[in-house]
């Protein structure tokens, strides 16, 4: 089988990775670091023909903007098998306005919200929240167009500055304002056939720019994936109460859901609450989660693009970290053209995997940093403890001018977690 695989980020590499285990694989576009072979011996390759004239049996998109484009439409309208959702099912993630009235409608828990394109009555209800107070651009923002706060005036400068344009442009000329969820915080990426759903391994994410969980909110500084990370009970009642009434609820307006659903999820004190959904693969979630994968995921794509999903996955006793290297002015300004040193040496170290994110060639052919998030380490191992060794003594081989990452992913969860 051919797969091709639309994007050129982080999370791209890593389903070209796990694809590749099984089917020959193109990526439209790619990045510079990914033509190789994967684990299974079969070829990866990058492309610069559109993802339509590329030949192949399945599509797999990876990015939210082709999806919310309508690009999965479009090349089912010419009878290809892909996974993806069309711009119908999109929505979810290019309008949370869209998506929290789905969720209202599905009685899935959620933060209590309201969508504005006016100050006055943004603010009217920010008044009436008790605090801490979210506010969101409406439109697609790249992760970043969220401001979590516990000062009022600060929420309601955010408003000001969003629905003038000025922040987010188009993006922010509506705003969802929510009230702040407290607990811990996990993302669940779901397979939909269009109306079965299958659970990949739990993840945490890390979106803050610095230890600690400081500074800026980013796209996602790491993740990890592990045993136990959140009890098996919860995952069920995951299932049971945010996602299956959400793909029914799609089902009754219409839409034939085929591809991933990435549940945002904060466990509060009165269970879980979904924070959000995207409609594709997490980025830097993917790549901790895929490799605790141990079935086909080809296969597993497929039968979803197909609307057969049959095979339910069985995560590995093991677990992933990944942290993210990122260049110098991320997430405001980030530099490009930072030559990248250590690529070579890391390479050939055991259970880590480097995956290309934002990164380019200089007039010699040499790796330089051509994004924000430049490059994701994951390291595998039994336990965190084991993997997160594995990550950081690849990260601490790897450098160039002004990089930036975090020392604390997956720090404190002890030798690894327990056993659900
Ligand atoms: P989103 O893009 O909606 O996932 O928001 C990005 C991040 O902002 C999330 O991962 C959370 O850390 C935080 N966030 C979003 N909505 C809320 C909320 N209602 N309460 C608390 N934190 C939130």
């Amino acid at each position: 089988m051919k797969v091709c695989v639309v994007g050129a980020g982080g999370r791209e590499h890593a389903l070209a990775l796990a694809l590749a285990r099984t089917a020959e694989v193109v990526v439209a576009p790619g990045n510079p670091g990914m033509p190789g072979t994967g684990a299974g011996g079969y070829p990866i390759s990058v492309t610069d023909v559109p993802p339509e004239s590329v030949p192949a049996d399945l599509w797999v998109i990876g990015p939210e903007q082709p999806l919310v484009d309508g690009l999965a439409d479009k090349l089912r309208a010419d009878d290809h098998l892909v996974f993806g959702p069309g711009a119908d099912g999109a929505r979810l993630e290019g309008s949370k306005a869209f998506m929290k009235e789905v969720l209202d409608e599905a009685r899935v828990p959620t933060a209590r919200w309201g969508a504005f394109d006016e100050v006055r009555p943004a603010h009217e209800f920010v008044r009436q929240l008790p605090g801490p107070w979210v506010v969101k651009t409406d439109g697609l923002a790249s992760g970043k167009g969220v401001l979590v706060t516990d000062d009022r005036a600060e929420a309601e400068a955010d408003i000001v500055a969003k629905l003038s344009g000025d922040a987010f442009g188009d993006a922010g000329r509506r705003v969802v304002v929510e009230e702040g969820l407290v607990g811990a915080e996990c993302s669940l990426l779901v397979l939909c056939d269009g109306t079965r759903i299958v659970a990949l391994p739990v993840a945490q994410d890390y979106k803050r720019l610095e230890d600690g969980d400081g500074g800026p909110n980013t796209g996602g500084m790491g993740a990890c994936s592990a045993v136990g990370l959140v009890a098996d009970a919860v995952v069920d009642r995951i299932l049971d109460v945010s996602v299956e009434p959400l793909v029914a609820a799609l089902r009754r307006r219409g839409i034939d859901y085929r591809g991933v659903l990435y549940a945002g999820l904060i466990l509060t004190t009165d269970g879980p609450k979904v924070l959000e959904y995207n409609v594709r693969f997490g980025d830097p979630e993917t790549q901790v989660v895929l490799p605790r994968v141990d079935e086909d995921v080809t296969g597993l794509l497929a039968e979803a693009a197909a609307g057969h999903l049959r095979t339910d996955p069985r995560p590995t006793p093991s677990a992933a970290v990944c942290v993210v290297l990122a260049a110098a002015g991320y997430p405001v300004a980030p530099r490009t053209g930072d030559r990248i040193e250590g690529l070579e040496r890391a390479a050939v170290m055991k259970d880590v995997a480097v995956l290309h994110a934002g990164t380019g060639l200089d007039d010699l052919g040499r790796p330089v940093t051509a994004g924000g998030r430049v490059l994701g380490v994951t390291g595998t191992g039994p336990v965190v403890a084991g993997a997160r060794e594995k990550a950081y003594g690849a990260v601490d081989v790897i450098n160039w001018e002004g990089m930036q990452h975090r020392r604390d992913i997956a720090a404190g969860m002890g030798a690894g977690a327990a056993p659900s």
